[in-house]
């Protein structure tokens, strides 16, 4: 395959203690050995769009440290460019401390570092914007004037532009963003925030709704039921696959990675639907997060 992909967004390691039980504030609880991921939005689309077969160039920002080498490297061991990656001294890379109950309850602490200071002329210095017959892929966990500026400078040069808006800011979206962007793609939880409360939820209808505020093409993805979208020819809906899912982390990025790369390569809407529930579903058959991503070659066989 020779589809052409730009990822601007977040890079971070993971961090996972199991413990038996959460520790309450003050108290100290010991757990089992450290398990280390590579995670972030971001890279994880990247890592996805590599193992489906695509040409990734990401764009981020990592700390000049340890981790920040690891994560990068790990990137480079998948095929991926990681040209428009700067290590910045003094800053931390982004992480996240993650420690797990037995049963699976969690808590998560974010440490956004060095994902916060990719600010616009940061990337300007960065990356030359997306171009023709490229398309470009963003999510919402580096700042959200990056995300917006990146859509407008890859649309003027020609690109597709396609926007995961996950996870959604505390603040409303600026509402030019949605309309810089040629695809969105959200899940239910985030389809309901970016709509102002209606009554109960039709997601074709939402789909349409989302797709009056910009952007040409809307999917919402929906778990195991599969996914609805919003297109220039209309509405589409998709199955999910039936598979014995174990865990579902890694399935939004799997199915965003397939649908920029099926999209930009001129696949009709739901052809691209479909094959990109196929690259969720089987995300959801492994444990962890890249981890779990698919190949080209699962996503074929899932959908002969
Ligand atoms: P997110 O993880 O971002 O909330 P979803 O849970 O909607 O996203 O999953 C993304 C896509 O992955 C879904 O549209 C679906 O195609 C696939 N998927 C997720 N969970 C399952 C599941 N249990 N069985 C089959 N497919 C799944």
């Amino acid at each position: 395959m020779d589809e052409r992909l730009v990822v601007i967004g977040s890079l971070n390691m993971d961090l996972s203690v199991t413990v038996s039980r959460l520790p309450r504030p003050g108290e100290t609880v010991s757990g089992a050995d450290v398990v280390r991921g590579a995670g972030g939005k971001g890279a994880n689309q990247a890592v996805a769009a590599a193992r489906l077969g695509a040409g990734v160039r990401m764009v981020g920002l990592l700390g000049e440290d340890t981790l920040g080498g690891e994560l990068r490297a790990g990137l480079l061991a998948e095929g991926v460019d990681a040209g428009g990656i700067a290590q910045l001294p003094g800053v931390s890379t982004g992480l996240a401390l993650i420690v797990v109950q037995r049963d699976g309850e969690n808590t998560i602490t974010l440490s956004p570092g060095a994902n916060h200071r990719l600010d616009v002329p940061a990337l300007e210095e960065l990356a030359e914007p997306a171009g023709p017959g490229e398309t470009l892929l963003l999510q919402l966990e580096v700042p959200v004037e990056t995300v917006l500026a990146a859509a407008r400078s890859a649309r003027a040069a020609g690109a597709l532009t396609v926007l995961n808006a996950a996870p959604l800011p505390a603040l409303p979206l600026p509402s030019e963003l949605l309309a810089a962007v040629d695809v969105l793609v959200v899940n239910e939880t985030e389809a309901a925030g970016l709509l102002a409360p209606g009554p109960e939820p039709d997601w074709a209808t939402h789909a349409r709704r989302l797709r009056a505020l910009g952007p040409d093409t809307v999917v919402i993805t929906l778990g195991a039921a599969g996914a609805v979208a919003a297109g220039p020819d209309g509405p589409v809906a998709e199955d999910g696959f039936p598979v014995a899912a174990v865990d579902t982390v890694g399935a939004g990025d799997a199915f965003c990675a397939q649908l920029a790369l099926a999209l930009g390569a001129g696949v009709p809407l739901a052809q691209a639907v479909r094959r990109s529930c196929a690259a969720g579903a089987l995300a959801t058959t492994r444990r962890g997060a890249q981890a779990a991503l698919p190949t080209r070659a699962e996503v074929d066989g899932l959908l002969v």
